[in-house]
Parts: C-alpha cells; structure tokens; sequence
C-alpha cells in the first residue's frame, strides 16, 4: 500500500471524506452487499432509532463465513485493510477500531487442530495473527479474534475485509477490478469483479453448486458474478458428491463458530444437525423435512447475526433445491451418490430362523415382522442399519450383504417350511 492515513486525510475534514467515499464505487461486500453511502446510512438509522451515535466501526468477515477465502486479502496486504478502517472510521467521527480474525487465528488457538486444516494452515494463521499485532497497533486498530458479537457492537458499522481493502484503494487510485475467488477449495486467485461463475468454474458435471451459502442449481450458480459471490468460495457438486452429507458437514462447522447467545441459533443448529445426520445415517423420517423447514425459518427470522440466518438457509436450500435426493436417503434409505450410509442390506435367513420373536422386539425403527413359528421378515426400507437385531438373534439367523438379496420368504411362512426356488 503506497498511501498512507496522513496523505488521505490531510487537509481534509471528516465531511469531506465521507461525501468522497459516498459518492465512490465502494461497496459493501459479502452478505450486506450495499453501497457504502447506503450501509453507512443504514447503521445510522438504527442508532438513530436507539437515540445513540455510531460507537465505532469493525471490520471482519461475515461471521456466517467458515472457509475464510478473503483472509487471503488481508494476509496479502494487511496495511491496506487497517488503512480502509482508519479512513473509514476518521469519516465517521470516531477513533474506535476493531479487526476480527476468525477464532481459529487466536495466537493461543493456532495449532493444526484449530486451524481447522493442516499444519501448514496452522503455520500460515500463526505468520498472520504475528504479521498483523504490530501494525494493528500503530493504527490504533483493536485486534480480536472470533465471530463480531453483535450484541456488544451494535451500534457500530461493521464492514467487510474486502470493502475496507476497496476504501483504501479508492484513496488510491480507484478500486481494483478483481476480487478473490476459490473453486472447489483451491487458493483463491484474482478474478474481474463481474465474470460469471459459469466462466470461472467448470460446471459440465456439476449436480449441484454450494455458494452464497446456499445450495443452488448450476443454471442459477453460472450467473452469478464474482463480487456477487458473498465469501469468495465456489464448491462444484457433482454425481459423486451427496447435498444432504455436504449440508450435515457445513452445519457442524456452523455449529462450533456459533457463540451460541441465541436461543434458535444454539437450539436450531443442534436440531437442523441430528435430522440431517439421521438421514445421512438411513434414520431419516419424512416428518424430518417439515420440522427443519420451520426450525429454518424461525432461525432465519430470530437469529441476532448472519450465522444462524444463513446457516438456516443453507439447509432450507438444500431440502427444497434437492428435494429428490433428500427424499431418495428418507422414503428409500438410499444416497444417490454412495456417499451416505452403507449400502449393506439386513435380512433374515429363512432356513435359520425360529420364529421367536426376539429380533422384532429389539427393532427401534419397528422393521421386522412376524409371527410366533412363523419366519419374521425385514423391511429393507424402515430399516436403519443399526444392527441391534443381529446381537438380539440367538440363532445367527440375520445376516448383512453388500451384495443381491438371497431368495426370501414375500409372505408369513411357517418355520421350516420355506423352500427357495
Ligand atoms: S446468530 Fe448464532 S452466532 Fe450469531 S449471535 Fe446469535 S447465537 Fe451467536
Ligand atoms: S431373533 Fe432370530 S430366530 Fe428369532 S425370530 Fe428373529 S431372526 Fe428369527
Ligand atoms: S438393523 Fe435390525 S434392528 Fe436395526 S433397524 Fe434394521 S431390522 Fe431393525
């Protein structure tokens, strides 16, 4: 970064400053996606309505954000987004900054384990966090670590990385053409502002596309653009992939960034995971859809930040974008792309059977039928895998295959009496 703070701002008052960055191209970037004379404006309103003043101003990643494909921005010039807060907040009358990284970049948390990836993740968010303490000092910039708590910053103006690094460059010779974008998980490289993701990621096999943290159809995701794309990350879906086990991963990440201060954020992302992970696992019910659908969106509605309101999203995309595939794991415990739950099958080897009865008092998703002296049966679709019924079965009668089903009884049979043909 060639400007500096004293260059922006000298001979000029805050008033000025501002009515600069108004009348610029500055946008917020992300989920709040506004210009920024309008974002600005919009935190004011709601001091306004509090009969309070703007405290401050923050920057950080949008806390529903749990890949951090921007940090990228911040690690490759950390002067220019602490000089976009300072300007930031030097047009806005105050001098209370805060930078947020997120909580895995706590020096104390740096390890591979927190650093969520590999050691050397964990090594490049030490180099950071170390990089950035003294020149958040000498900017006067407060450096936390976690999601922003909007409680206790309410009344500040929170803006993204990515647009704190566009108010520098707009002191500086305008804002770059190029944001950050990371396909399917690889570094993120600069693309132009306006390329569609059609153009970007190649979406011939694609079945599904996670971004804008929604799941969405390759149709809808190719028109995106790139500045449009709220963290930077494009993951592509294809056959081999499973939206219902891709969802039940993201909300278990949602789940240990939540700060857990909102009842349905804390309540919602433990209910949304167990249904999902039931249907990942063949314990799917039908009535799992509806139940999420309306957890989903009392979250959406009640959650304080954009963790738990795009968290709620996710899911609700997921089910109604994908409602075939979800259905397919429900009603035939079945996973499209052989990702989910074994595709081993239970069954009852009608010549070792008894008829006792004790396999079916066992089975919690009530699956075996039967009768005393009669061979019981399974029902491949209720059943859920989980095997109590082979411990239960004292003749070893019940058996797994991966493979075709032997020949077996298709109506009540008298023990001994079967005769496979
Ligand atoms: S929505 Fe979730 S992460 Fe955000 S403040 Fe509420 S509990 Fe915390
Ligand atoms: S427990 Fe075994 S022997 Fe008894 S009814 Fe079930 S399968 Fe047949
Ligand atoms: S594995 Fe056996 S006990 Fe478990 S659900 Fe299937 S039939 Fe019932």
């Amino acid at each position: 970064m060639s400007t500096t703070f004293e260059q922006v701002t000298a001979g000029k008052t805050p008033a000025q400053v501002l009515e600069a960055l108004e009348a610029s191209e500055v946008r917020e970037y992300g989920i709040y996606a506004d210009r920024i004379g309008g974002h600005i404006a919009k935190a004011r309103q709601l001091c306004g309505e509090d009969g309070t003043e703007i405290s401050g101003v923050t920057a950080a990643l949008n806390n529903a954000d749990t890949d951090y494909v921007q940090l990228s921005l911040l690690a490759e010039d950390p002067a220019k987004v602490l000089l976009g807060l300072r300007i930031l907040a030097f047009a806005l009358g105050t001098d209370c900054m805060t930078l947020y990284l997120p909580a895995a970049f706590a020096p104390a948390a740096v390890t591979a384990q927190a650093a969520g990836t590999s050691p050397a993740a964990a090594g490049k968010a030490a180099e950071l966090a170390s990089r950035l303490q003294p020149l958040a000092e000498e900017a006067g910039v407060a450096l936390k670590t976690g999601i922003v708590d909007m409680r206790a910053e309410r009344y500040a103006v929170h803006i993204h990385i990515v647009t704190a690094a566009d108010i520098a460059d707009c002191f500086d010779g305008g804002i770059s053409d190029t944001v950050l974008l990371s396909v399917n998980g690889q570094e993120p490289q600069k693309v132009a502002r306006k390329a569609a993701v059609g153009e970007l990621a190649d979406l011939a096999k694609a079945k599904a596309v996670y971004m804008n943290y929604r799941y969405m159809t390759p149709e809808e995701a190719a028109k995106v653009t790139a500045d449009s794309v709220m963290n930077g990350l494009v993951t592509v879906l294809t056959g081999s992939d499973c939206v219902v086990a891709d969802c039940e991963k993201r909300l278990l990440a949602d789940r240990a960034q939540s700060c857990g201060k909102c009842v349905f954020c804390r309540e919602g992302l433990i209910q949304l995971g167990y249904m999902q992970k039931e249907i990942t696992q063949g314990r799917g019910k039908p009535e799992y859809l509806d139940l999420s659908r309306e957890i989903g969106e009392a979250m959406c509605v009640s959650d304080l930040c954009s963790l738990g309101q795009e968290t709620a999203k996710k899911a609700l995309s997921g089910m109604e974008t994908f409602a075939a595939e979800y259905g397919e794991h429900i009603r035939k415990k079945n996973c499209p792309a052989g990702v989910c739950m074994s595709k081993e099958h239970y069954y009852i080897d009608p010549k070792l059977c008894t008829g006792c009865g004790d396999c079916e008092d066992v089975c919690p998703a009530d699956s075996i039928e039967g009768r005393p002296q009669y061979i019981y049966m399974i029902d491949d679709l209720g059943c859920t895998r989980c095997g109590k019924c082979i411990e239960a079965c004292g003749e070893q009668a019940i058996q797994k295959t991966a493979g075709r089903l032997p020949k077996l009884p298709d109506r009540l049979t008298r023990v001994g009496r079967f005769h496979a043909r």
